[in-house]
């Protein structure tokens, strides 16, 4: 049996959710003769490739947010949100009750830790109006809850996918 493609991308979020499916251990030898990894944050791949499994951990928080799920969800024959971030906005959300120039203020010219005191002209993606959950943007197949959720969740979800095994935690869907 041919081996399915996996893709994941992390957009606004704390990358938790991605260190959660790494904590898999040695799981994720049992995943890697199902499934490769195909487009993932630390590997430098340019463009999403076609895939059986898009994993997507975050909210929706600015217009590079955006393009990355709409350029993964057309890649993608599954759609699996990882985590509270990407279900209901959870801690991005909090960006909420600001407008985006207090926001920026807050990131670019407030911070001590910020040389330049300014926002800078490039390199910013524009901020959206609000940060929000990513099924409000995309068809969403399946959400994996948690904060992180754990590694025995994401497991039981995504080897249910590559094997068409029932999941024995749950595994929440939008249907
Ligand atoms: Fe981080 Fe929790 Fe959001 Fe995952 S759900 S990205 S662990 S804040």
């Amino acid at each position: 049996m041919a081996k399915k493609r996996i893709a994941t991308v992390w957009l606004c979020g704390c990358s938790g959710c991605h260190m959660s499916f790494l904590d898999l251990d040695e799981k994720l030898i049992d995943l890697a003769a199902l499934a490769d990894i195909v487009a993932s944050p630390v590997a430098d791949v340019k463009e999403i490739p076609e895939c059986d499994i898009g994993l997507v951990e975050g909210a929706i928080a600015n217009e590079e947010n955006l393009h990355v799920l709409q350029e993964l969800r057309a890649k993608a024959k599954v759609l699996v949100s990882l985590g509270d971030c990407a279900g209901f906005g959870c801690i991005p959300m909090l960006r909420n009750q600001f407008k985006n120039e207090e926001v920026l203020d807050r990131a670019y010219v407030l911070a001590e830790s910020n040389a330049l005191g300014s926002v800078p002209d490039q390199e910013v993606p524009a901020l959206l109006p609000k940060v929000r959950p990513i099924h409000e943007y995309v068809e969403v197949d399946a959400w994996i809850p948690g904060c992180p959720p754990s590694p025995e969740a994401i497991w039981q979800a995504v080897s249910a996918l590559l094997t068409g095994k029932p999941a024995e935690e749950p595994v929440l869907s939008y249907d």
